[in-house]
């Protein structure tokens, strides 16, 4: 059985979802939204996906830029088994009552809050609570990447309580209505940021979060202090990080200095030099007075990639977290 997944929101993440699911063999794709005839719908055209219109009375505005759609989302609605919400934060909890009526399973993503649907989701951490569930959000970019490295720790050494600062990219790189062009904005100013309670919604640890915005849009970046119930050295957490595929470690001795070196590196790597690994210093693995100290980048634009392929085998019950983790990795060349 083939999954037929939808995509409503072609932008960022929607077109990522689209490009990897056309790489599982357990599922296809059947068509993506746009709300209008921009060169991103018509280059999901050229890459062969059926286009819908998401907002259902703008139907004219393709047909009058010579981009016909195959009609509007409820009518993709009809004919996908899930829907993959990719719009704009708050806009998937708006969109919701229509998959309802539709009767069609839903994944939504990171700007949606965790009230909105059943199970909060991150492959490594709970891949069984979304099995056979309707509605699932697959948590944020900053989330992921704090719960991916977390559980790997708190697996192996047991966790007593994190502390984290997320220095954040302002915007993605394709933005040009907004940003932060000299300055550096604590945001949330009040401590804590909402990043930790989100990690919480799919991993039991105690975590407290900061969070600051800079004017970069290339990656986010981590820097975090972990208490683990064990002893552990700086080797002991550099081999547990090294055995999971989707973290990836790196060296400034190798010439990764700078977030701006890893995108290059990831250039060469891959299509739009998405990076779907945590990319973790390995020099930056200290330990002092029973802290673990460790400094991760996340590539905000497809990190959450893969879990969103992960989600779909775990909301049609198709594969084990194991099965399922191993595909998504193959296809998408990760580890
Ligand atoms: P985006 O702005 O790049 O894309 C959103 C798309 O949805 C656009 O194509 C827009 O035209 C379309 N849209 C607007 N209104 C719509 C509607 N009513 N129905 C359907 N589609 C509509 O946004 P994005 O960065 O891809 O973010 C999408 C979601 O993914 C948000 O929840 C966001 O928080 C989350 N997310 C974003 C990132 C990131 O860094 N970009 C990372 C992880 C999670």
């Amino acid at each position: 059985m083939k999954v037929k997944v939808g995509v409503n929101g072609y932008g960022t993440i929607g077109k990522r979802i689209a490009d990897a699911v056309s790489l599982q063999e357990d599922m296809e794709i059947v068509g993506v939204t746009k709300t209008k005839p921009d060169f991103e719908a018509k280059n999901a055209v050229k890459k062969g996906y059926k286009l819908y219109a998401a907002i259902p009375d703008r139907v004219e505005v393709f047909e009058k830029a010579g981009l016909p759609v195959e009609g509007t989302i409820d009518d993709l609605l009809e004919k996908v088994d899930v829907i993959a919400d990719c719009s704009p934060g708050k806009i998937g909890a708006e969109n919701k009552p229509r998959y309802e009526k539709a009767n069609v399973k839903a994944i939504f993503q990171g700007g949606e809050k965790a009230g909105t649907v059943e199970v909060s989701f991150s492959t490594l951490s709970n891949y069984d609570a979304a099995r056979g569930k309707n509605y699932v959000r697959v948590v944020s970019c900053n989330t992921t990447g704090l719960t991916r490295l977390l559980y790997t720790i708190k697996e192996d050494f047991g966790i007593k309580k994190v502390r984290a600062t997320m220095i954040r990219r302002v915007v993605d790189p394709k933005e040009d209505k907004k940003g932060l062009v000299n300055g550096i904005m604590p945001h949330p100013v009040s401590v804590p940021s909402h990043h930790g309670p989100d990690v919480q919604t799919v991993l039991d640890v105690n975590i407290t979060t900061t969070a600051f915005k800079v004017p970069t849009t290339l990656m986010h970046l981590h820097a975090l202090n972990i208490v683990p119930e064990k002893n552990v050295t700086a080797d002991d957490v550099k081999g547990s990080l090294d055995k999971e595929p989707r973290i990836m470690l790196v060296s400034a001795d190798d010439g990764f200095t700078s977030t701006a070196k890893v995108i290059e590196y990831a250039r060469e790597l891959r299509l739009r030099y998405d990076l779907y690994e945590n990319v973790v210093w390995e020099d930056s693995i200290g330990m002092d007075d029973g802290e673990i100290y460790v400094t991760q980048a996340i590539h905000q634009e497809s990190i959450v990639i893969p879990e969103n392929i992960d989600v779909v085998r775990a909301m049609f019950d198709l594969a084990s977290k194991e099965e399922s983790m191993k595909i998504t990795n193959r296809t998408l060349g990760i580890g």
